[in-house]
């Protein structure tokens, strides 16, 4: 996974909780109060209800107690004098407004009966109103007590067909009870009042849990509207008994929810029943409904900010590291010339300019090295042409000094002294002459120019030569030379006289670096793997410190003094033109092998031995 993925995934994930967490909890929140807030209203309607009632009863109080104690009034009720009680009753009633004004003597009769009618007036219907059989004037009569509590009560009016809330007061003459007063207010004054009152709709509900009126439907509300409010028994009782804890419910009417909630409605000592108040849902819900979605808007908006910002706060980051790896890639891919380009100044660019600089700084390390190759590589060209140059113009006087050096010898045949420096003058052209081969031979593997001339060769008789060129050596020296499994080698396709000159200058190296009375031995075996022959070239000679092991088959590498080497070809530390390896290097190589050293070290006293190996394809595929 990129970098990038890596800082955004994490933070798109957390802003995803931490939003989806907010709107969750904000909308529960406006939920939450929103239901408080409706529950509260509905809490509130209730109370005003109540009160309403409450506020109903004093009116009627007040009323009845004008009319109980009007004087005469007791009298003429005591006397059976419906004349004169009326004539006293009914002005009161205009007078305080009473909307139903009833009195009943002790025994029970109505005596006295009138009701306003809608328009306003007055009207004494002549038939008796059935109210003196109400539970609450009997048990006022039954009491017997003129100073008994006033009892009220929900009713139905037969002569004018609606309900009504009747108040029920003794009427007292000389501390005897002497009848009952009863004084009403019809629901169709009382049902906009409360909805007024309550800024709610108002469900009255009688006490077997009938709903007797509603002000929902105006005044159109029917039986069976009605009916649809009303509640089971047991439901009532549950209301009743939950003393004015509300308890809200959803209903849908005409496409619109709305809310209720009930309660014991309660006067005085006595209850008349319940009562519910409704509110529409809309009314608190809507806009809450409406802050909802703003919030999740305001959420989402908020949210797409964020990852935006988010966004932008990564790429800042992020740029300037691919920026850098980028330009790694590139400076590992050899383009030192790449730069990161981050110009910030914060901790990344700080890093990125010191890469920069650490890619200059290569970069200028580089240049130098290569012009130090360059001049290297030319000089190295330089010292190869002269080496060619050399050798070819010291090849030609040196024949005609080897050849003059023949005829001394021959004619100083009988001159013993002259024969002395003939023989010298023949043995130095000789070695003379193998000093400018050598040289000839560097310049032609220099020049890629050493040609192999692939045949049948066989490795123990190139060996048996070399053996005899340094016949006199073995003797003089007193060298041992074994060979051991190099006779089992088997012929291999290379080219024999280049071989004859890499074990040539192998063995004279191990006779010139082994003192007197050594060993030098070459041990041959076949590497069936890597279809290869080894031939190892060991001797008990001084060694070659691990520090010049690679070095020495390089041209002219020499390991001590050299002014200190004897120029004999085989003499102990006998020194050489430092060409030997690198042409041995030079003939290996031409025939697809390898050469390398081994030994522990230089240690002129103990003498630990160097071993040369090398290793030849048995079928060679010859260098061109
Ligand atoms: P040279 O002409 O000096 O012998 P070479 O290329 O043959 O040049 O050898 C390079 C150097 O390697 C020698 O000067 C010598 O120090 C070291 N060297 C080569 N062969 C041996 C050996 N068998 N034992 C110890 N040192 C050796």
């Amino acid at each position: 996974m990129s970098i990038r993925f890596k800082v955004i995934l994490p933070y798109l994930l957390l802003t995803l909780v931490v939003a989806v967490t907010g709107v969750y909890v904000v909308t529960s929140l406006v939920s939450n109060s929103l239901q408080e807030r409706l529950t509260n209203q509905l809490l509130e309607a209730g109370r005003v209800v109540s009160d309403d009632f409450a506020r109903q009863e004093l009116t009627h109080i007040e009323a009845a107690r004008i009319v109980a104690y009007t004087s005469g009034l007791a009298e003429a009720l005591q006397a059976g004098d419906r004349v004169a009680l009326a004539g006293l009753a009914q002005p009161l009633a205009a007078g305080l407004d009473i909307e139903s004004l009833s009195v009943v003597d002790r025994q029970g009769v109505e005596n006295f009966y009138l009701i306003k009618l809608a328009d306003g007036n007055y009207f004494v219907p002549g038939v008796a109103s059935g109210l003196e059989s109400m539970p609450i004037v009997k048990s006022l009569l039954l009491a017997d007590d003129a100073q008994a509590a006033p009892r009220r009560t929900l009713a139905y009016s037969a002569v004018m067909k609606k309900f009504y809330y009747y108040s029920a007061l003794p009427i007292e003459l000389n501390n005897r009870l002497e009848g009952v007063v009863l004084v009403g207010t019809s629901f169709d004054t009382i049902m906009p009042y409360l909805k007024n009152t309550s800024l709610a709709d108002v469900i009255l509900f009688n006490e077997s849990g009938h709903a007797i009126a509603t002000t929902l439907a105006g005044q159109a509300a029917d039986e069976s509207f009605l009916d649809t409010f009303s509640i089971s028994e047991d439901e009532y009782r549950q209301v009743v008994e939950s003393k004015g804890n509300i308890s809200g419910e959803n209903f849908e009417l005409e496409g619109r929810w709305y809310s209720l909630a009930r309660s014991p409605l309660q006067v005085g000592g006595d209850r008349l029943g319940a009562f519910a108040v409704v509110l529409p849902l809309d009314f608190v819900l809507q806009p809450g409904a409406v802050s909802r979605n703003n919030y999740i808007l305001l959420f989402t908006l908020a949210m797409l900010g964020v990852i935006a910002v988010g966004y932008g706060i990564s790429r800042l980051l992020i740029n300037p590291i691919y920026a850098l790896v980028r330009a790694s890639q590139a400076i590992t891919a050899g383009d030192l010339t790449r730069r990161t380009g981050v110009k910030s100044s914060d901790e990344i660019g700080v890093l990125a300019n010191t890469f920069d600089a650490m890619t200059a700084n290569l970069q200028q390390r580089t240049i130098e090295l290569e012009r130090a190759n360059q001049t290297l590589a030319q000089m190295d060209k330089t010292k190869s042409s002269f080496i060619q140059v050399a050798a070819h113009e010291l090849r030609t006087p040196l024949t005609l000094l080897s050849g003059y050096a023949q005829i001394l010898d021959i004619k100083s045949k009988n001159n013993p002294d002259l024969q002395s420096i003939s023989k010298g003058l023949l043995e130095g052209s000789a070695r003379m002459q193998e000093v400018v081969n050598s040289m000839l031979d560097i310049s032609r593997i220099d020049s890629k120019m050493l040609k192999a001339l692939p045949d049948q060769a066989s490795l123990a008789a190139t060996l048996q030569r070399v053996e005899k060129t340094f016949s006199a050596a073995w003797e003089e020296r007193k060298l041992k030379f074994i060979t051991d499994g190099v006779v089992e080698l088997p012929i291999i396709y290379a080219d024999p006289d280049l071989l004859y000159k890499l074990f040539y200058h192998l063995i004279m190296n191990a006779i010139k670096y082994t003192p007197d009375g050594g060993t030098i031995s070459v041990h041959g075996q076949v590497i069936e793997d890597a279809a290869e022959v080894e031939l190892a070239v060991q001797d008990t000679g001084i060694g070659i410190d691990a520090q010049h092991q690679q070095l020495i088959f390089e041209k002219f590498y020499q390991t001590g003094e050299v002014t200190l080497h004897s120029s004999g070809r085989t003499k102990f530390k006998g020194g050489g033109p430092g060409l030997g390896l690198a042409i041995a290097r030079g003939i290996v190589e031409a025939h697809g092998g390898r050469i390398w050293v081994e030994s522990p070290g230089c240690d002129e006293d103990k003498n630990p031995g160097s071993c040369f190996y090398v290793r030849l394809p048995l079928k060679a595929e010859l260098a061109e």
